[in-house]
């Protein structure tokens, strides 16, 4: 008999669960909190790795897809220093496809495909272990049972409850993101700086990235130390009193970088949580989650990676013949191995990319080129 499975969430984890296991002639069924496909804008772009977040869509059967519509031009980088004065520029090969570029909803476009993704269905809880399996409730009061549930619901997890009382705890590092559109026309300076990639700007304890999605959008994401009440007397729907704030924090640095800030649309504040570096818990039949449900650690470029490997691996191994349970226990083993390790490694990264001494950025840019 087929068994029962539901995944939480609609990000770059349950969706390419849900698609490798629909690869595999196995029915999933999807929840999504979002009313729909478009409810709120895809985000940024994502850099997918050769052995991450590709070996993901290989095993989805979606390679070509992505070759297709991923920007690996997409992978230069430029540094400067707060005065402008440039210390990197760094362009990939011809042919180099080691981290090819794909605007986030590129991505959930080719994942999505035939998955019939239930919209507008947000879970506030997972009762594991009822008689008919795993109960889940939803907020609008209906209620269904899974042999399995995944909990691919991201960061603020309503699946992790679960399974572990452990929730994201903040770094002491804020991330306002804001966005400029038609930059090649409307901004021709910036675009020359934002370049195919991106341009980073490291300075004491702050640092300022703006990235080019496709279509002339670049995003930018000012970062620094602050505590997480930093906006607290501040309407992030203000605009112009979010711009004065970072315009002072960044006060003094070179006017091509500030113009990032001075033209930006709206600001989106993103204070980085993070969970325990080596979270697990124990094994509980019919529920286990994928993800930064699972793993979140700070946006040094592996969240996504991790989270589509993982979403491919798992349903391999449920599509496999053998005991399920044995193959979710078996997973989430080599998750937690993996994660971990990848979870030291951003924590590291993040201290030394918002650090009082941005030589420490350089220097971990220059570890990563070798
Ligand atoms: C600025 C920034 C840049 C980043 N850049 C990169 C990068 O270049 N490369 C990379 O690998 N990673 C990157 N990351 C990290 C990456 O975004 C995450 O690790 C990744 O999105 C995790 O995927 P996920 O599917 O686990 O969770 P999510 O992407 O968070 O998806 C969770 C989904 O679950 C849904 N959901 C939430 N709660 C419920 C509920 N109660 N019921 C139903 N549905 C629910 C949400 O609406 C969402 O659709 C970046 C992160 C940030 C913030």
């Amino acid at each position: 008999m087929r068994r029962r499975i539901a995944v939480v969430g609609s990000g770059p984890a349950g969706l390419t669960f849900a698609r490798v296991l629909h690869r595999h002639d196995h029915p999933v069924t999807v929840f999504e909190r979002d009313p729909s496909r478009d409810a709120r804008p895809a985000g940024g772009t994502l850099d997918l790795h050769e052995g991450l977040g590709q070996r993901a869509l290989e095993k989805a059967g979606l390679l070509a897809g992505f070759r297709a519509l991923s920007r690996p031009e997409g992978q230069a980088m430029r540094i400067l220093d707060v005065d402008g004065t440039v210390l990197r520029d760094w362009r990939p090969r011809p042919g180099d496809r080691a981290n090819p570029e794909i605007d986030r909803g590129r991505l959930r476009d080719l994942l999505l495909g035939p998955l019939d993704v239930r919209w507008g269905r947000a879970v506030t809880e997972v009762v594991p272990d009822t008689p008919d399996g795993a109960l889940v409730r939803f907020a609008d009061g209906r209620e269904e049972t899974f042999d399995l549930v995944i909990g691919a619901d991201g960061a603020w997890s309503r699946v992790r409850p679960a399974l572990s009382p452990v929730t994201p705890r903040y770094t002491g590092v804020t991330l306002v993101e804001t966005s400029l559109d038609d930059i090649d026309t409307r901004h021709p300076d910036l675009a020359r700086l934002v370049g195919d990639g991106s341009v980073a700007v490291y300075g004491a304890n702050r640092a300022l990235v703006a990235q080019r999605n496709s279509g002339g959008h670049v995003k930018v994401y000012a970062q620094f130390r602050s505590p997480l009440d930093h906006s607290a007397n501040l309407d992030p729907a203000d605009a112009e009193a979010v711009r004065s704030r970072l315009l002072a924090l960044f006060e003094g640095w070179t006017d091509p970088v500030l113009d990032f800030l001075r033209r930006g649309a709206a600001f989106v504040h993103r204070p980085l949580h993070v969970l325990p570096v080596s979270h697990t818990w124990a094994h509980v039949p019919g529920v286990t989650l994928l993800g930064d449900a699972a793993h979140l650690m700070p946006p040094l470029g592996v969240g996504a990676n991790l989270a589509m490997l993982e979403g491919a691996e798992l349903a391999e191994s449920i599509a496999a013949p053998g005991d399920p349970d044995d193959a979710v226990r078996a997973f989430e083993e080599r998750m937690w191995a993996r994660a971990g390790r990848f979870a030291r490694i951003t924590a590291a990264g993040l201290e030394r990319l918002v650090n009082p001494d941005p030589a420490e950025a350089l220097a971990l840019f220059d570890e990563v080129q070798q």
